[in-house]
């Protein structure tokens, strides 16, 4: 059960909720967001929400019987907008286009990324600084070195950065360079660093595990909201199978499903989901017109050069011949939405 508490909630209003909830069995957590105050009762099932919804103090009540709560659309219709600032919102019917490097590798990189980016009118640029890495031997990452003038280059022009932290202690330290942490798929049940990025004002963009269930996902997605952050994306980037054609098995499934049982915006990351460069175009479409509400997808000026991922890694000619694509397919799918 999801208590909204209203925002100007007195301390002995509080104290008084949360002795009632005591009474009636409920074990009770606060949640502060910088949106909104809310307490989540868990315990009984049967339960007559009048007796805590007139307490004062309280603004709306919501009984939720999924296994994650403020995460889940049954309390929340709409869904949530991100406001990056600058005019660079995720929100449904705004499809987000976020694109770049696998990894940072040069300050020539960062600016040749961002002509193209600039190009095509997108705001969001990626590109690892810290690499997870199957193999120790292989590239990890240029780190703060290159994430500072990733950050000033883009700031500089009016781009959003958008990069992978790793463990709890590189928080702080990329804080001020960042827009949008993303938590890798290796790393998406490693609670204690979700519970840390809860307590960050930076949103995430939290990739499903390769092995990971619908259920899964949205309680890691619990561990941000329930910390205090409500900016949160999640993101289908290919699940492992039985199939060794290709890199993963993007599972286009989980995007209209994720859409029902969640109300945070939902980013399909195609490059790693299938992991060849001539299958990305129509998994970005295909994402499109499965009602994502945007993609991340690895650009590169010269994929066969890259130290990470070259081959699922559109080049430019590509990658405007994708952005084309796919801008045309999501108008077609707004159409398709008034049919309904
Ligand atoms: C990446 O975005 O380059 C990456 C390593 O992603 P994932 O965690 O999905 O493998
Ligand atoms: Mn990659």
């Amino acid at each position: 059960m999801i208590i909204q508490l209203k925002h100007d909630v007195t301390g002995n209003q509080f104290s008084r909720i949360e002795t009632c909830l005591g009474e009636y069995g409920f074990a009770a957590s606060r949640v502060r967001t910088q949106q909104g105050d809310y307490l989540i009762a868990l315990g009984k099932k049967d339960f007559d929400i009048r007796r805590i919804g007139t307490l004062d103090g309280v603004k709306d009540i919501h009984i939720v019987s999924d296994p994650y709560q403020l995460v889940s659309r049954k309390w929340k219709v709409k869904t949530t907008c991100i406001d990056l600032g600058d005019g660079v919102k995720i929100q449904e019917g705004d499809f987000a286009i976020m694109a770049g490097p696998c990894s940072i590798e040069s300050e020539e990189q960062i600016e040749s990324t961002i002509g193209h980016l600039k190009a095509n009118d997108i705001r969001i640029m990626r590109g690892g600084v810290y690499k997870p890495r199957s193999s120790p031997y292989s590239f990890r990452g240029h780190g703060m070195d290159l994430l500072v003038p990733f950050y000033e280059k883009c700031k500089a022009n009016g781009i959003k950065v958008l990069t992978e932290v790793m463990q709890v202690s590189q928080i702080d330290e990329m804080h001020d360079y960042v827009d949008i942490f993303q938590v890798g798929a290796r790393n998406c049940q490693n609670f204690n660093l979700l519970d840390e990025l809860g307590k960050s004002d930076r949103a995430v963009l939290l990739k499903r595990g390769m092995s990971m269930t619908m259920e899964e996902l949205l309680q890691a997605a619990e561990y941000l909201f329930s910390n205090g952050n409500e900016r949160i994306m999640l993101c289908e980037r290919g699940i492992r199978t039985f199939e060794h054609e290709y890199r993963n098995t993007l599972d286009i499934n989980a995007i209209p499903m994720l859409k029902e049982k969640s109300h945070l915006p939902v980013i399909v990351d195609p490059s790693h989901g299938i992991g060849l460069r001539r299958f990305v175009e129509p998994l970005c479409v295909a994402a499109t017109v499965s009602g994502a509400d945007g993609i991340i997808v690895e650009v590169h000026e010269s994929p066969e050069k890259a130290l990470s991922d070259g081959q699922q890694t559109l080049n430019y000619a590509e990658s405007t011949r994708m952005i084309r694509k796919v801008r045309a397919a999501h108008e077609l799918y707004q159409k398709m939405r008034d049919w309904d």
